[in-house]
Order: structure tokens, then C-alpha cells, then sequence
């Protein structure tokens, strides 16, 4: 059949890869290369220009005519500029030529993309640089190059630099502890991420009939129809076939770059789906998560079907997030979050988890701003999403040994009247006990945290970057007590009882979607920062600084200016859709309505010259009009209020969710009133029902 996919071969085709390295460079050169990698030291010209010429034979047997550096500036997104292989040969001929240069080193006119005052607009050139550790690639016609992105002055101007900057950190503190355990053999620990993505699927021509989703990604409007997702039948229920088919075409054009795309189905709401791809390295999870996207947008148009990456498309339905399952392993491929079998393994076990969750508790607000956007606050603490506290789920199991040591009590075995860290070994811990509640904001399922707060169409860059940070800073302080304690095993035993006594607040097992959470959370003083304008304003708080600068991921100055885009982002998304509800409310919903109303009267005059009663019509005519003159009035208010911003960013990111967001809620629910008393063929574009279950 020609469907037949041989995957084992299509597998990574694509992709510049190790493999692919190995067969086609010399092995000086390959040796080379490993040895950067390996080191973290710069490619050298002599190295850059022969691998140069490998990736161009190679992208041009695949079809490649250009190539671009591929970044990840702070929007989120990714960017790409591309160059084709051409040079002049001098006789009215071309030449294809890709030097060493052009491979470690680009110069797009990138001065456009918000750098948050980093480049004054005299010095508006931003550079990319390949980074080495990830594979180039080659997609429709052109060879990727994955690249870091700063200025002139060494500013990082992107998502990647300090991502790999915090790998690097992680890593040198967690290696630091493992010698503390006796292991001489690892030299390296790498931040592991597999990363779960949701999105909706629609069908084009119903998509292109909505401004609202046309321009903002999400609907702004939109009576909740009849039928939602109470009756659950979508949520791993059978895949339509179309959409069935569009899925197995995004899997074999990830798997031929590489990504290992592995689990798929529905999810909670109509329309609604899941990809999960097999875990990786942190920054080729980022990458991939990245490239993910990009293809299932692509490939969505090529079906007819659109991808709708926003997390609140629909109100009331379930939203889209993204999980990102974050874990630590050696480069021997050991997991650091898995308990072991041994009162040793299980002792540095403890030291990770206790440090993690020293770290969550000490650095909650870091995390909440790492997920702060326009479209995560649809999402966050509504029914189907994690709240906005961040805590962490153990599980019974685990929760009772961390009791027993804060305690000194006794743990399930009454021979044992406490368990001596280092001495004792731990209960094992069934891993399917631990993955019940899917409440949690960062639950532990067995060996790995899973950080479920991230919004659909994040980059996991930020998030794993605070993860990644905050681990290393205290595994440091551990690393720094242990180093000089003269009894290990007493100070170790200390160093984790007190770690866990003084934040155990940060765990919670219970319903986070409950009222009651919220007001056990305010007790506990956990911070729960309901909005991205609540809670931006703690992302520069001076211990985030001291933290980001003292592990030398950020500088004061490109901490600052992310917080700055974060901000400017906010206010731009809340903008568009403000000038967009205005929009259809006077292009569309407003004509409409009074489009009926009219026909209506017009019934009544002829009804009433024929005597025959007209109670529905007047009825229906009084609640037309009441809500038309509300739409107005409020459509009115907002474009008042839209000339009114403040002066100030944080007092304009206040003020765009305390007024704006506020007054675009007021003015949706008058439309929504108006949509369900409208009759269907005055309404001007598809409806919740026309959308979701077509
Ligand atoms: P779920 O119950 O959420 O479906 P799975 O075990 O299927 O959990 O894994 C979900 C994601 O977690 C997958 O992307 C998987 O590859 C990833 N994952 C599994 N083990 C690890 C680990 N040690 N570190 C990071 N991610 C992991
Ligand atoms: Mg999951």
C-alpha cells in the first residue's frame, strides 16, 4: 500500500544529524566537533568551514536551495531569514557556496524584534550564532541552522542562550553533589524535558469566517451551545477522519525531523487534542516543542484544517497548556528523581527532591511569572486548568515519608523508630500511586515533575529556565554545606529535615480547583497571583535578580528587558482584541441585530393591521432592543477607555486587565444575548456549535 510509512527510515532523514556528521566529515573534523560539544568551546573556522560545505551537499541533495538561521527572540515565537546558496560566478553563472562563516555566524536586519531597550535603534543589528549542540535541518527548500540571538555588545536578545546558559548551571551544581555520593564518573547532568502539547483543530473555511480567530487566535465572542463537553464523549474518544489524517501527516513530517513524536489523541473538549513526544535534552525538547508547532500549523493548512495554539479559543471549553515533564538525568543515564534501591541512591534521591522543593517554595513567584501571559489568564484557575498558586503534589506515599522525616517518626515498618537518611532504605514508591491528580500545578509521577501551568502557545523556554535555575541554586547551597561538614551522613540527615520542615507548605495533595485551596494556600501564605498584571510585577523582585544574575543566566539589564517585553506583549494581544471586539460589534453583531429587529417590527405593523396578537414579537422585540442599546453603550465605553491608557508599564498592564479586559467581558456578554435570540441566518459569522461540532 502506498500509505506505508517506513518509520526506522524516515526516522531524523532530515536532520544534520550525529549519524549523518560521522558518515560525511572527515574524522578530524568530526572529532572536532564532538570536541566542542563536549567542552563548550567555540567551533573554530578550520572546523566550521568543512562542515559548512557537508551540510550544504547534504541540504542540497535534499532538495534545499536556501538557508536560514533559525532563533527564538523573546516573543516567544521563532524567527528565520533566508539566504539562498547563490553566488555570482562571474560569466553570468551562479555557484552554490555555503561558507563557515555564513554557518557560526548571521546578521539578520532584526530590528524590528522587541529587545526591551537591549539595542538602541542606532545599534539595531542583532547577531546569530549556531549553536553546535543542535542539529540543523532541512525543511521546505531550506537548510535550518539553529542559532543563540544578541547584539552587538553580547546582550542575549533570545529564549535559547539563557536556557543553555541554566543547562550549563544545573549541571555543574548537580555534578558537584554526585561527588558528594562518591560518583567520580559523571561529568555532566542534563535537565530532561518531554513536552505536552494541546491544541484544537477547526476547519478552515469556518475559521476564515471569524475576525475574532482571524486576528487574535481565540474567539471574543460566542454563546455557549447546547451541547459542551459535560457528556465527556470527545476525550479519547475516536478521531475524526480528517483530522485522523492530518495527524498522521504531522507525525512523519516530525519524525522526519527528528522529533519523536509518540502519543496522540482527543482531549477534553470538542475539537481539542494532544501531542506527546518522547523526552529529550532540555534544549532540544525547546527546539522541538518549537518546530512542533510550526509544522502542525503548516500541516493543518495543508488539510484545510486550521491549528489553534491560543489557550482559551472558547470560552467556557476546556483551554489548551502545554506539560512539561522536567527531570534530572547523569550523561550515564541515570535518573535523579528516581528512588533508588540502595540507602545511598535513596539518600541523594531525598537530597534532589528536597532541594526542589525548597526551591519551588523559596521561587514561587519566578515560576507563576515564567507562565504569565494575555492568553494563559483564560486558563488559569478556570475549571479545567491549575490554579494560579503554585504548590506541588507528592502523592500519599511519598508525602508520608516526607512526613516521617520532618517528624522523626515512625514510616510503615514499627522496627524502624526513624529513618536514618543515608542508612535506611526508603520504601518504593508504585508509580502509579502518584499520577491521581491532575489538579496539581507541578505534580511528581515517579521520577519526573511535571509543570502543568505552561499556556499552549509558550515557548517551555522560560519555564524550564526557572526550573533549571532554581535547582542550581540550591543544590549549590547543599553542595556548599556538605563540601565542609565534617559528618556527612549527620549533615546530610539535617540539611534534608530542615529543608523539608521549613517548606512543606509548597506541598499540596489535595483538590487545587476547590475554593477551598484558596483560602488554605492565603493561610499557608502561598502567593496566588490571579492575573499576568498581578503577577508580572514580582518577575524583577530583587531575589529573582540576585538568583538570575548570581548564576550568570541573565544580566540585570536582559532580566530587566524581559520583563519589559512581557509587559509589552501583555498590552499589545489585550489591544488587538479590544480594537477587534469594537470591530465586529459595529461591522457585524450590531447590523445584525437590528437587521432583525427591524424584520420583526415590520411582522408586527402587517400581524397588527390583520388584529392578530403580537405578545412573542414584543417580547422578543424589547430584549433585542435592551441589549442592543447595552452592546452600545459598553462598545462605546471601550473606545473611550482605549483612549485613556495611562502613563507607566505596569500602570498601563493594570489598567489593560483592570478596564479593558473587564469591559471587553461586558461587552461580550451583551453580544452573546444577542447571538441567542437572533435568528440564525441574520447572524454574521459561525457559531460555537457550527465550530465544534461540525
Ligand atoms: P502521562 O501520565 O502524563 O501521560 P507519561 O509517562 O506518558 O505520562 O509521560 C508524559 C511525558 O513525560 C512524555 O513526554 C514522556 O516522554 C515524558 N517523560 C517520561 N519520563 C521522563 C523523564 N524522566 N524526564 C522528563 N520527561 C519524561
Ligand atoms: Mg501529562
Amino acid at each position: 500500500m502506498s500509505d506505508f510509512i517506513n518509520v526506522p527510515e524516515i526516522f531524523g532523514s532530515d536532520v544534520f544529524n550525529q549519524a549523518t556528521m560521522q558518515q560525511r566529515l572527515s574524522p578530524e573534523v568530526y572529532a572536532s566537533w564532538k570536541q566542542c560539544i563536549e567542552n563548550g568551546t567555540p567551533l573554530e573556522l578550520e572546523v566550521a568551514n568543512p562542515i559548512a560545505e557537508a551540510m550544504r551537499l547534504w541540504a542540497i541533495e535534499k532538495g534545499a536551495t536556501h538557508y536560514t538561521h533559525w532563533f527564538q527572540p523573546m516573543t516567544g515565537i521563532t524567527a528565520e531569514k533566508h539566504d539562498s546558496f547563490i553566488e555570482p560566478a562571474g560569466d553570468g553563472k551562479v555557484i552554490m557556496e555555503f561558507t563557515g562563516k555564513a554557518l557560526v555566524r548571521g546578521e539578520p536586519d532584526a530590528s524590528s524584534f522587541p529587545n526591551g531597550g537591549l539595542r538602541a535603534t542606532f545599534e539595531a543589528r542583532g547577531y546569530t550564532a549556531w549553536d553546535p549542540t543542535a542539529f540543523a535541518f532541512v525543511r521546505d527548500g531550506s537548510l535550518y541552522i539553529p542559532t543563540c540571538f544578541f547584539s552587538y555588545t553580547g546582550a542575549a536578545l533570545d529564549k535559547k542562550t539563557p536556557l543553555l546558559r541554566s543547562i550549563d548551571e544545573v549541571s555543574r551544581e548537580a555534578v558537584r553533589i554526585l561527588r558528594l555520593f562518591g560518583d567520580t564518573e559523571t561529568k555532566r547532568v542534563i535537565p530532561c524535558v518531554g513536552a505536552e502539547q494541546e491544541y484544537f483543530i477547526l476547519p478552515k473555511d469556518l475559521y476564515a469566517q471569524r475576525e475574532d480567530l482571524r486576528l487574535t487566535g481565540r474567539t471574543l465572542f460566542g454563546a455557549v451551545p447546547p451541547k459542551g463537553q459535560e457528556l465527556d464523549d470527545h476525550y479519547f474518544g475516536t478521531i475524526r477522519n480528517r483530522v485522523s489524517q492530518f495527524m498522521k501527516d504531522l507525525d512523519e513530517q516530525l519524525w522526519r525531523l527528528g522529533i519523536l513524536s509518540k502519543t496522540k489523541h482527543n482531549e477534553g473538549a470538542p475539537c481539542q487534542h494532544e501531542l506527546a513526544p518522547i523526552y529529550t535534552d532540555c534544549n532540544s525538547a525547546c527546539d522541538d516543542n518549537q518546530l512542533t508547532m510550526l509544522v502542525m500549523k503548516k500541516c493543518a493548512a495543508k488539510h484545510n484544517l486550521v491549528c489553534l495554539l491560543h489557550e482559551k479559543p472558547f470560552k467556557g471549553v476546556n483551554g489548551s497548556g502545554k506539560h512539561n515533564n522536567w527531570s534530572l538525568a547523569t550523561d550515564g543515564g541515570q535518573n535523579l528523581f528516581r528512588p533508588g534501591k540502595t540507602p545511598r541512591q535513596n539518600a541523594m534521591f531525598l537530597v534532589f527532591l528536597s532541594a526542589f522543593i525548597k526551591g519551588v517554595d523559596e521561587y514561587q513567584d519566578f515560576l507563576r511569572c515564567s507562565v504569565a501571559s494575555a492568553g494563559n489568564d483564560h486558563r488559569l484557575g478556570a475549571h479545567e486548568a491549575p490554579p494560579a498558586i503554585v504548590s506541588i503534589f507528592l502523592g500519599d506515599e511519598l508525602t508520608a515519608v516526607v512526613e516521617s522525616i520532618i517528624n522523626g517518626t515512625n514510616y510503615t515498618d514499627p522496627q524502624k523508630s526513624v529513618m536514618r537518611i543515608g542508612v535506611d532504605v526508603l520504601p518504593s514508591i508504585p508509580r502509579d500511586t502518584t499520577d491521581r491528580n491532575r489538579t496539581s500545578p507541578l505534580a511528581f509521577t515517579g521520577n519526573k515533575f511535571e509543570f502543568r501551568m505552561l499556556g499552549s502557545s509558550q515557548s517551555i523556554a522560560d519555564s524550564n529556565v526557572a526550573l533549571n535555575t532554581i535547582m542550581a541554586e540550591e543544590l549549590q547551597q547543599f553542595a556548599d554545606a556538605l563540601e565542609k561538614a565534617p559528618d556527612f551522613d549527620q549533615a546530610l540527615q539535617t540539611l534534608i529535615c530542615n529543608a523539608l520542615t521549613e517548606h512543606q507548605r509548597i506541598i499540596f495533595n489535595g483538590n487545587g480547583y476547590s475554593k477551598e485551596w484558596k483560602q488554605e494556600a492565603k493561610e499557608r501564605g502561598l502567593s496566588n497571583h490571579a492575573s499576568t498584571a498581578t503577577a508580572l510585577p514580582h518577575y524583577v523582585s530583587q531575589k529573582n535578580i540576585d538568583l538570575v544574575t548570581q548564576h550568570g543566566i541573565f544580566t540585570e539589564e536582559e532580566f530587566r528587558a524581559r520583563h519589559e517585553i512581557h509587559m509589552e506583549s501583555y498590552r499589545k494581544i489585550v489591544n488587538i482584541e479590544a480594537r477587534t471586539s469594537i470591530d465586529m460589534v459595529l461591522h457585524q453583531i450590531l447590523p445584525a441585530a437590528t437587521a432583525y429587529t427591524k424584520s420583526l417590527c415590520e411582522g408586527m405593523l402587517a400581524k397588527k393591521s390583520l388584529g392578530i396578537s403580537c405578545a412573542a414579537e414584543t417580547d422578543l422585540v424589547g430584549r433585542l432592543s435592551a441589549a442592543t442599546d447595552a452592546l452600545y453603550s459598553h462598545c462605546e465605553a471601550l473606545r473611550k477607555e482605549l483612549d485613556g491608557i495611562p502613563e507607566g508599564n505596569e500602570q498601563i498592564v493594570s489598567y489593560y486587565h483592570d478596564v479593558i479586559v473587564s469591559r471587553m467581558e461586558a461587552l461580550r456578554e451583551q453580544a452573546d444575548i444577542l447571538e441567542q435570540l437572533t435568528d440564525k441566518s441574520y447572524w454574521p459569522y459561525p457559531t460555537y456549535s457550527d465550530l465544534l461540532f461540525y
